[in-house]
């Protein structure tokens, strides 16, 4: 699985930012062979359960590379719904998170 990513120069503004990307990019390849491994155990590709648990993990994947755009543009860790910091072992558990614990059970 190739990365469509953009290969230019990093312009890490942050020390931590290339540790994010890390962590980002670890995150992702976990998410993808998760979800290859859904498709080559798929016996019944109707099965709900199963398209249930592609749709989080695409959705997952999604917001990982949102996450991707905001390490780029300076605003990772920040969150979206207070503009306050996402405390660090959040991010550490959750690296795609948009939001800190309070708002995120404010949202669901
Ligand atoms: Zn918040």
């Amino acid at each position: 699985m190739s990365l469509d990513l953009p290969r230019t120069e990093p312009r890490s503004v942050n020390p931590a930012a290339d540790e994010v990307r890390q962590r980002l990019e670890h995150a992702r390849t976990t998410r993808l062979a998760q979800l290859k491994a859904l498709d080559d155990t798929g016996q019944n590709p109707g099965d709900h359960l199963m398209s249930n648990q592609k749709d989080a993990i695409k959705r997952v994947l999604t917001e990982i590379d949102e996450a991707f755009a905001r390490v780029e543009d300076g605003t990772y860790g920040t969150c979206l719904g207070c503009s306050k910091s996402v405390p660090p072992e959040r991010l550490e558990i959750l690296p795609h998170t948009r939001y800190c614990v309070a708002c995120q059970s404010r949202a669901a």
